[in-house]
């Protein structure tokens, strides 16, 4: 994917401009992946453009520094309104934001603690990860032959720079042999989620998605869904998912920032349900779409752009 360049990055408390958003190759979180990232998006919604559950990114992203003792030095009040005024000094009204906080210079070796962490936000103009005819039609996907970290080894909760080693691996092979994407199986060989979306699958009205346990990052689209679904009275179980309920689904799809909500209509050439979004599929889009696309928004998801 492109990266559409704007006008301003904001950098440790104060813009810069875009060419300028640099740092040092001995920053260490080029050598160790020391970083926490969010995804967010503006939408440009009916009623004027909003950020779509800023809070929920942002804790998560102190969440994520925090397993990994380290102080984001500013306040989530600090980071809101930074996101906020960064998409109005680029003049834009829909686009993808990018907070990240890294370790950056200061000593060389494993351990951080004598690095500054060092916070940056850009933003760019961006539409459907996976391309608007995969929200209709759906995606063929495999099962990965590349795992999700087992227990014990990269905490999965925290959306760092390093684990996305592992999900370019999924992404890769994916691509590689033909899919769109991949699915990855935990330590227990249960579906844990894609590269970067987490998967809900659907059985005789039911609606199954993998627990925080099957080492997926809880994903804010992720936790969206269930509360519409619960909206619709559908009955929704977090639980461990057998490999084998992917291929014998009604419905599957993957939920993410980018992703939205995109059917996938085969799985290792197994046609899931009709091979096409399915009902439930259509239903849980039609209220996500409501919110972003409308701006109607009883959950208050959205953070408008004043
Ligand atoms: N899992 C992984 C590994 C991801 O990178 C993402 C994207 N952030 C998701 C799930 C979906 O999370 P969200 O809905 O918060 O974008």
């Amino acid at each position: 994917m492109p990266i559409e360049k704007v006008e301003k990055i904001w950098m440790n408390g104060s813009f810069v401009s875009w060419d300028d958003a640099k740092i040092h190759v001995l920053s260490h979180v080029v050598h160790y992946g020391t970083s926490w990232f969010e995804g967010i998006r503006c939408y440009n919604t009916k009623k004027g453009p909003a950020v779509f559950r800023l809070d929920a990114h942002l804790r998560r992203l102190y969440d994520s520094a925090k397993i990994y003792r380290a102080e984001i030095p500013y306040s989530i009040e600090q980071l809101s309104k930074a996101v906020i005024e960064t998409i109005k000094i680029n003049n834009l009204n829909e686009c993808y934001i990018r907070p990240v906080a890294f370790r950056g210079y200061g000593e060389i070796g494993v351990n951080p603690l004598g690095c500054p962490v060092d916070v940056a936000i850009a933003v760019w103009r961006w539409g459907a990860y996976l391309g608007a005819e995969a929200l209709e039609k759906g995606i063929d996907v495999c099962t990965s032959s590349w795992h999700r970290p087992t227990p014990g080894t990269f905490p999965t909760m925290a959306k760092a720079g390093g684990n996305y080693l592992n999900s370019q691996l999924i992404k890769m092979e994916a691509l590689a042999n033909g899919y769109a994407e991949g699915i990855a199986l935990d330590a227990n060989g249960t579906v844990s989620e894609g590269s970067g979306e987490n998967i809900f699958v659907i059985r005789d009205s039911v609606l199954y998605t993998t627990p925080f346990a099957s080492a997926i990052l809880p994903g804010v689209t992720r936790s969206s869904i269930l509360t519409l679904a619960k909206k619709l009275q559908y009955q929704v179980i977090e639980t461990q998912i057998p490999r084998e309920l992917l291929y014998i689904a009604d419905e599957v799809f993957f939920t993410g920032t980018a992703a939205e909500i995109t059917p996938v209509r085969s799985i290792d050439k197994i046609v899931v349900g009709q091979g096409k979004a399915g009902k439930i599929t259509k239903e849980l889009q039609k209220e996500f779409f409501d919110v972003v696309h409308n701006g109607n928004d009883p959950y208050q998801w959205l953070t408008f752009i004043g």
